[in-house]
């Protein structure tokens, strides 16, 4: 059997870089640290951070009620309202969120000033998604995940002749988003598209469909709730109909993945490297 992992497998520069900055501060030990939601999508780092007592907020209602300690942001970012309980509660606030997040943040509070109406290609519900709308004027802004609801896309009469801004989520299927984008276009609003899907991403997706259309398997490594390995999953599928979307090494089926001579791996932006090599040994096993 011939095995071959993704090189853009793993922990993307951002949440590695999130992910180093909790550890930084439990070494600094400068009193309680939370982080506004777990620090990546991944259980087995969120559970050893909390035996090193990093606490995890999962709420408005949660962040109101604390009134001492370290708050960590995310890479995914947070509204600008959590950034205002921060403050306002006297708590430290330590900023991971990626340049690239924040970068969304920018051009979103900047459209918003200048009266532009914003449209976000990515999942609603996501925390990153949740967070670029915290920056943009919500009367005015809307999130379109899917070809229905880029279909059904129209401005109100009175905001007929605004501006449209549209960005994308960092972690957004490229091919999906320039499909979503291109049936909005033909409504004839005037609009400015700003491809925010980010680098790591285009990367990661491409490299993942190179490799799904020469295998005769596809394993793609990565939590249930992690949007990027969502995403990952979906591609290799489409090129690869044996696609394996597993957590860790316990999810493997040996019955079925040992009847394959080529098999290819990749990993979403918040899996750890220990996982997928445990996954890489396990499968060359075989
Ligand atoms: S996927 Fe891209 S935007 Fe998201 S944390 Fe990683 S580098 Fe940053």
């Amino acid at each position: 059997m011939e095995v071959v992992l993704a090189k853009s497998a793993g922990f993307c520069f951002g949440v590695q870089k999130a992910v180093d900055t909790v550890y930084e501060q439990i070494e600094k030990k400068k009193g309680r640290i939370y982080t506004y939601g777990p620090i990546i999508h991944n259980e087995e780092v969120v559970k050893d951070l909390e035996e090193k007592g990093v606490l995890v907020i999962n709420s408005l209602e949660e962040l109101k009620a604390v009134k001492e300690g370290v708050v960590v942001i995310r890479s995914h970012g947070a509204t600008k309202e959590i950034y205002d309980i921060i403050e306002n509660n006297g708590l430290e606030l330590v900023d991971a969120t990626c340049p690239f997040v924040k970068k969304i943040h920018n051009i979103v509070r900047e459209e918003s000033d200048k009266g532009n109406f914003v449209i976000i290609i990515g999942s609603d519900k996501h925390p990153e998604v949740e967070g670029i709308k915290g920056w943009s004027d919500k009367e005015n802004t809307v999130v379109i995940e899917s070809e229905e609801q880029a279909e059904n896309f129209v401005l109100d009469v009175e905001k007929k002749n605004k501006h449209i801004c549209i960005v994308s989520q960092t972690t957004f299927n490229s091919n999906k988003f320039k499909y979503l984008v291109e049936i909005i276009c033909k409504k004839g609003y005037y609009i400015n598209v700003l491809d925010t899907i980010c680098n790591a991403t285009h990367m990661r997706q491409t490299e993942a469909r190179k490799i799904a259309r020469e295998v005769d398997a596809m394993i793609v490594i990565g939590g249930k709730n992690s949007s990027n390995t969502q995403k990952l999953y979906e591609i290799s599928k489409s090129e690869c109909n044996n696609t394996y979307y597993i957590q860790t090494v316990k999810d493997l089926d040996r019955a079925k993945l040992g009847q394959f001579e080529y098999i290819g791996i990749t990993a979403g932006a918040s899996t750890p490297k220990k996982i997928i090599e445990e996954v890489q040994t396990n499968v060359r096993k075989f």
